[in-house]
């Protein structure tokens, strides 16, 4: 690291997961990066504290009501922002080197492209956002000369595993996949997969929706396309690999027969330290594996059959248009169901299946054909779970 002023952040999502877990590897390197601003949603005690903490000069939460809650708790002179509008304003700011893209969903898209746009390498976990406009977020990187530093652990990998090789001397990536809480269940029994069953996953500790995401393989169906934008390689070169040890966090084989692989424990601080710190790493002190306790590693195909999400979500990549962007929302309101109660695990690829085959794609060269694609499928799906009709469904 050289002995400039230090990286100034804008944190997107810092009371989440993947916050909390960026501002952990912060407070070890005070001489390095510096917390310009912290973006929450709704939890602002959480958010308070990292105040206090880390000394923002600017915030956002989500909605005016936060805003004033917050503002009554926050005794030193901070700007207080909320909404969209706040969001982007804070991902842009002028005094910012790097934005942390870490809020969950579609809500990331629009901070994420206006961070680009206004020059700011961006350390991505918002993987949403490649999900959904993939094709205009890769335009927008080359075209005002930034980075996009994957922090999604398999993307770092892949990442790190391609630095220092030729694009054309790839032949596959493979995506390694825990497999989830359901990888053993017998298929008979996932009628009654309850969203605490689902919420309990094996390796990672995350967020709640890329926590279901993880169970239904989702998760890896999204990372598909996101690896596809990112690293510019076909879906059908792109094999995902179960390996339930999470040690192998991915790998890239070349043409000459050789396999690349990044290895590291199930935490995602090494590869949020990697975003932030590329092209340097940082004196973590993350244990390494440690193999003789740990003496097999196992790898295996992915069952389409219990865990259909991953076979929509190839289809969506290949598609190509406005599919993967409905995949995405039909996701994510099928999972907000699911957690509610409201659906069971079966029916979200169900629902997604169906908004899948009812979509009218059109080009992504258009953020608002995206936009116009995610909310056409936030309400046709929402209407088909309300109605839990489907003789009754009227297709628009
Ligand atoms: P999380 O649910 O723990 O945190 C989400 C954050 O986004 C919170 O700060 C929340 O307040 C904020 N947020 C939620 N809705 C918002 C909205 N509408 N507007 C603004 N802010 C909003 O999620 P997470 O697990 O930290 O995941 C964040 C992103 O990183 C997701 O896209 C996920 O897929 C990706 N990711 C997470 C992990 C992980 O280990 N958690 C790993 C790889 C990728
Ligand atoms: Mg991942």
């Amino acid at each position: 690291m050289s002995s400039q002023r230090p990286k100034r952040l804008a944190i997107l999502g810092a009371t989440g997961s993947i916050g909390q877990n960026t501002l952990a590897v912060i407070e070890k390197f005070p001489d390095i990066y510096q917390v310009e601003s912290l973006a929450g949603g709704t939890n602002i005690q959480l958010l308070n504290h990292q105040i206090q903490k880390f000394h923002p000069k600017r915030v956002c939460v989500l909605d005016e009501h936060h805003a004033i809650g917050l503002k009554k708790m926050v005794q030193q002179p901070l700007e207080i922002l909320f909404g969209a509008s706040g969001y982007e304003q804070i991902a842009s700011d002028t005094n910012i080197d790097m934005v942390v893209s870490a809020i969950v969903g579609a809500a990331g898209l629009m901070p994420t492209i206006a961070a680009i746009r206004s020059g700011k390498d961006v350390a991505l976990a918002n993987k949403e956002t490649l999900v959904m406009a993939g094709e205009i977020v890769m335009r927008e990187i080359k075209k005002n000369n930034v980075r996009l530093l994957p922090v999604d652990s398999e993307h770092s990998a892949i990442f790190q595993c391609l630095e220092g090789h030729q694009k054309n001397d790839l032949r596959q990536i493979l995506l390694t996949a825990s497999g989830g809480p359901f990888r053993n269940r017998d298929f008979s029994t996932f009628k009654t997969i309850q969203p605490k069953d689902a919420l309990n996953h094996p390796t990672w500790n995350m967020g709640q929706k890329i926590t279901i995401d993880s169970a239904t393989l989702m998760n890896k169906g999204l990372e598909v396309i996101e690896a596809h934008f990112l690293f510019n390689v076909p879906a059908s070169d792109i094999q995902v690999i179960v390996h339930p040890q999470s040690i192998v966090h991915s790998m890239v084989a070349y043409h000459d027969g050789s396999i690349i692989a990044q290895l590291g424990i199930p935490d995602m601080k090494g590869a949020i330290a990697y975003a932030l710190s590329y092209p340097n790493r940082l004196p973590l002190n993350q244990p390494t594996p440690n193999f003789f306790d740990i003496q097999s590693l196992n790898f295996y195909e992915p069952d389409l059959k219990k865990f259909p999400c991953l076979s929509l979500a190839y289809e969506a990549c290949s598609q190509g248009k406005t599919f993967p962007a409905v995949l995405n929302a039909a996701n994510e309101i099928a999972v907000a169901a699911f957690l509610h109660n409201q659906i069971g695990f079966m029916d979200i690829p169900r629902w997604i299946e169906k908004a899948l085959t009812h979509h009218t794609p059109e080009n992504t060269t258009d953020l608002d054909r995206i936009v116009e694609a995610d909310q056409w499928a936030r309400n046709i799906v929402k209407r088909w779970i309300n109605t839990n009709d489907e003789r009754n469904c009227i297709y628009i």
